[in-house]
């Protein structure tokens, strides 16, 4: 991956807008891969195409771009409106997002990610205030997408820093997490909100009675159920199932880095 962008592509553009979005998308289509199945070249939609931006045409999976000056990704992407983004998450309609930051003095990428679609669950799209009376799209609701209610292995770097990551490594972090497409509803929920508290844990290891230490949070979440120790026994007995965790003596865990 060169991270430079080219930035001859932009000759022919006046606004800064217009100019991040053709080095942006150019950059892309030069130099990412596809994370699902490793294929070198990812294919551009045209641009009157509104589902995605870019795709791969030997896993047919379809990728958004978003874009912003900065060196650091924060916790908050702006996205587009708030209604649309929810019916699309809960027909699962929605692409994979990539997410690029880049230095503007030097026009170089400095930080690169994937969320996997998979990750999208309603409650990480945060609605905006309505735009104000006097706007041109008065009343206009927008959303933000909130990375920090992402799991950390939902969220794949290829760049970090500045630093390329090894192909080998992003793509194994995105088949590690694979299995959540085929979980729906609460039962998607249930399982992102554990990973959330393990993430919360600062320790490699773990005991079942810091997990149980989120019960009130969990309880506030999910009032209807009265179940709460059974629910997290449970998710924790799939994400040692699908290798994210250790199971090390009774009631004791270890995670396992993707
Ligand atoms: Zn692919």
């Amino acid at each position: 991956m060169n991270l430079c962008f080219d930035i001859k592509k932009a000759k022919n553009y006046k606004s800064n807008s217009q100019i991040a979005r053709v080095l942006t998308e150019t950059w892309v289509k030069e130099n990412s891969y596809c994370p699902n199945c490793g294929e070198n070249h990812l294919n551009e939609f045209d641009n009157n195409m509104p589902v995605a931006d870019f795709y791969c045409k030997t896993c047919s999976e379809q990728y958004e771009l978003k874009s912003k000056k900065g060196n650091s990704v924060g916790n908050k992407i702006v996205d587009g409106a708030y209604s649309t983004m929810i019916s699309r998450i809960n027909s699962d309609e929605n692409p994979n997002f990539f997410f690029l930051t880049y230095n503007k003095s030097n026009w170089e990428v400095n930080n690169f990610l994937i969320i996997p679609k998979h990750y999208f669950i309603p409650s990480i799209i945060e609605e905006r205030k309505p735009l104000s009376p006097n706007a041109r799209r008065a009343g206009w609701i927008g959303c933000n997408i909130d990375l920090s209610r992402i799991p950390e292995n939902g969220r794949i770097f290829l760049i970090k820093d500045s630093k390329v990551i090894s192909k080998k490594n992003v793509c194994s972090k995105w088949k590690g997490t694979e299995f959540l497409k085929t979980k729906r509803g609460d039962s998607k929920g249930w399982i992102l909100d554990i990973m959330n508290c393990i993430d919360l844990i600062n320790n490699d290891t773990f005991s079942l009675n810091e997990i149980y230490s989120f019960e009130s949070i969990l309880k506030k979440k999910y009032p209807n159920n009265n179940f709460i120790k059974d629910k997290i026994r449970q998710q924790l007995q799939t994400l040692r199932d699908k290798g994210l965790i250790e199971f090390k003596s009774r009631g004791n865990y270890k995670k396992i880095i993707l």
